[in-house]
């Protein structure tokens, strides 16, 4: 039996801190590189599409890397609650976004996470929110996957944890290395989720019908 997307309550102040500002200092001097890279790129930097580009490319990369700055750990602990609920919590369909360590380029997709509790829950919305603390930073999805259930395994200390990511992956896609829209699946799990007939339950739970 199990139980989805059961309703928590949820603090969502404490371990948890929106970073919608930018380091100034560090804006200005990323912007001097990446007016560099598009001179070597052959462009004209000053030309009026590009004047501000330096800025926002500087910016958006702080943004899609602002995970460096959470504790996903926290993030779990400001929820965590006493609880006799023993059965598999499953959150799945977590959109994901996160940067190729690579190529620093787009790679995305869906998280399925569940744990099964071991007389602590946590409030379910923290669970899309540490993977993407782990997803804005320059990630392997492999890495990713393994961060996301080492965090959960290790604050939570349940009788399993399990994590898929399905994502298409832009360095392979746009230079042409894979047919297109192929997509990687990764997966880690602890305890419980390393039997066969759990691990079973859950990837039946995680592929059946109301998928988008
Ligand atoms: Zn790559």
């Amino acid at each position: 039996m199990s139980d989805q997307r059961r309703d928590m309550p949820s603090n969502d102040s404490n371990g948890y801190a929106k970073i919608d500002q930018y380091n100034p200092a560090a804006v200005e001097r990323m912007s001097k590189h990446l007016h560099g890279v598009l001179t070597e790129l052959g462009e004209d930097p000053a030309r009026e599409g590009l004047v501000k580009t330096p800025e926002r490319v500087a910016k958006a990369l702080q943004y899609l890397t602002h995970g460096y700055g959470l504790d996903p750990a926290q993030i779990l602990r400001s929820a965590m609650f006493r609880e006799e609920y023993q059965q598999m919590v499953i959150v799945r369909d977590i959109e994901v976004y996160s940067l190729c360590e690579h190529h620093m380029l787009p790679f995305f997709g869906k998280a399925h996470v569940a744990y099964i509790p071991n007389g602590h829950i946590v409030g379910l919305s923290k669970i899309p929110r540490v993977v993407d603390a782990f997803a804005r930073r320059l990630q392997v999805q492999e890495r990713l996957t393994m961060d996301i259930r080492n965090c959960i395994e290790e604050t939570l200390k349940p009788v399993g944890v399990a994590v898929v990511i399905e994502a298409q992956h832009l360095c392979m896609i746009m230079r042409g290395i894979q047919k297109q829209h192929s997509i990687a699946t990764t997966s880690a799990f602890t305890g419980e989720f390393n039997s066969e007939k759990t691990r079973a339950e859950f990837m039946r739970l995680i592929t059946n019908n109301s998928r988008g």
